[in-house]
């Protein structure tokens, strides 16, 4: 790369490293493109450095030294004695963990002959791209431009990000760990978070402005999600009005009364498209209200020579729905006829116990016209929950009456996550109950909580009433 003001000509140029740049990096050079890659952060942008490996690295850590501590171990005849955990020590666990996969992604970047530039990138019209970095300045004329810049956490009105009130990333990295918490907000994220402090056993309140935790999911499976927050001794307070900080405090009012709370406080409170240093008017690209770059279902702006994946074009923010977004992106770039167009997007919690859902809720399918069926089947009375002593759990599978079209299915409980694939895949090929409970399940396991609750959608489940 040639350092000092001068232009370069490049043919695609990617601008960001997270899921969505570096994967369609990956997939571009695969497929014979020549890949510049512009990133003003380290390799693997926020899932791997800020947000989705760091809080299941810690997540996954305080949960088992939580069991270690649980009354199912003693009941299983297995004594513990005193147990300690060290937070410097899972913190430093948490970065080695992050440093292994960010150097596992400049690994793959190298082998696939894609050319790195470090430094923040901006639009000085629709064909060229300034980068100011380490080695000075750069002007990148590029033939395709693919934008993957993410988001960042939004602020609530009340409490702007400081010394008291933390971003989820920021929360991640705390060097000491407080005596109390306060998480705000009901995304996936606030309750993963609540989980993790309320694991190790700092006093940890969550509060929502709405009613519900996680509006979207079937009320069966938040029951139990928030009776296992309340097993942690997490509060969790719904309603929660005018937040704002006093005094190093939490102030809220709930049920008509004014409360504070001591201890820092935490905002998952959504996220906002990294668009504002891009400079997308001299390119002439078209953002959206919320500043999220628009793109139709090829992943292609406007213009048709730039392309935006990932948490910058406003859609659900997943690494997996950028991961996916990204292979489109390269496949178009290529030329090919594609579409990001998935049928189901499993969404993974991990709390305790942990939760996962796939495609729509019973409720959402009646809104979308679905005369549906439903079907449900308690963990309790699978028997692999019971030989792993843990009967905290349910699958609720949601079909189209008379059809049996799987449409949605949600599992709480042990594995949870790995468990909601059988059903996106169902959903994605067009799977009816039938073909589900057709398929050999392996006895005893998990899985075949997924089999009961679809034959108890067809009224022929056999291992409950
Ligand atoms: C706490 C937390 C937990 C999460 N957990 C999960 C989870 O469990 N599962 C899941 O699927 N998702 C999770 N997510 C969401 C996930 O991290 C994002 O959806 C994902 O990272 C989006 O990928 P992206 O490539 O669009 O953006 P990012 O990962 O944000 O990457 C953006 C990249 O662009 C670079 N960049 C930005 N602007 C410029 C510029 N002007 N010039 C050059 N480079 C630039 C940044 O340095 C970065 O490399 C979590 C997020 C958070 C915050």
């Amino acid at each position: 790369m040639v350092v000092g003001d001068v232009t370069t000509a490049v043919s695609t140029l990617i601008v960001g490293a997270g899921p969505g740049g570096y994967v369609a990096a990956i997939r571009a050079a695969q497929l014979g493109q020549s890949v510049t890659m512009v990133v003003d952060g380290p390799l693997g942008g926020t899932c791997l450095n800020r947000g989705c490996i760091p809080l299941k690295a810690l997540v996954s850590a305080s949960r088992r030294f939580r069991q270690l501590n649980d009354e199912s171990l003693q009941t299983m005849g297995i004594q513990t004695g005193t147990t300690s955990f060290d937070w410097g020590k899972m913190q430093a666990w948490k970065t080695g963990v992050v440093e292994r996969l960010s150097g596992g992604v400049e690994k793959l970047l190298a082998g696939h002959k894609i050319e790195i530039v470090h430094g923040l990138g901006w639009f000085l019209n629709e064909r060229e791209l300034r980068v100011e970095g380490e080695y000075g300045s750069h002007r990148l004329a590029f033939e395709k431009c693919l934008l993957a810049t993410g988001a960042s956490p939004c602020e609530l009105p009340g409490l702007p990000f400081g010394e008291n009130v933390l971003s989820p990333q920021q929360a991640l990295a705390l060097s000491e760990l407080p005596a109390s918490i306060n998480v705000v907000g009901d995304d996936y994220i606030a309750l993963e978070l609540a989980s993790l402090y309320g694991n190790l056993g700092v006093a940890t309140t969550l509060l929502t402005k709405g009613d519900k935790l996680l509006p979207e999911v079937e009320p069966a499976a938040m029951r139990l999600v928030q009776a296992g927050l309340r097993k942690l001794g997490v509060q969790v307070v719904t309603n929660a009005q005018w937040l704002k900080m006093a005094a190093g405090e939490l102030v809220y009012e709930a049920g008509g009364q004014e409360k504070r709370l001591a201890g820092p406080v935490v905002v998952s409170g959504g996220i906002q498209p990294n668009t504002d240093k891009l400079n997308l008017k001299e390119a002439g690209v078209k953002t959206g209200r919320n500043g999220e770059i628009t793109v139709n279902p090829a992943q292609v702006t406007n213009l048709p020579d730039i392309l935006a994946v990932g948490d910058v074009t406003g859609q659900i923010a997943l690494a997996s729905v950028a991961y996916k977004q990204a292979r489109v992106a390269a496949e178009t770039l290529d030329g090919r006829k594609v579409a990001y167009d998935p049928q189901a997007v499993p969404i993974v919690v991990h709390t305790t116990p942990e939760l996962a859902y796939t495609g729509l809720s019973a409720e959402a399918a009646r809104l979308e016209g679905f005369e549906v069926v439903t079907g449900r089947f308690p963990l309790a009375a699978n028997s692999r929950g019971l030989t792993l002593n843990s009967e905290n759990g349910v699958a609720l599978v949601v079909a189209e009456k008379g059809s049996g079209l799987l449409l949605g299915m949600t599992i709480v409980g042990l594995q949870a996550g790995d468990l909601i694939m059988e059903a996106s895949l169902g959903i994605e090929m067009g799977a009816t109950l039938t073909d589900l409970a057709e398929i050999l399940h392996p006895h005893p396991g998990l899985g075949e909580m997924t089999l009961e609750s679809v034959e108890s959608a067809m009224g022929l489940a056999i291992h409950t009433l």
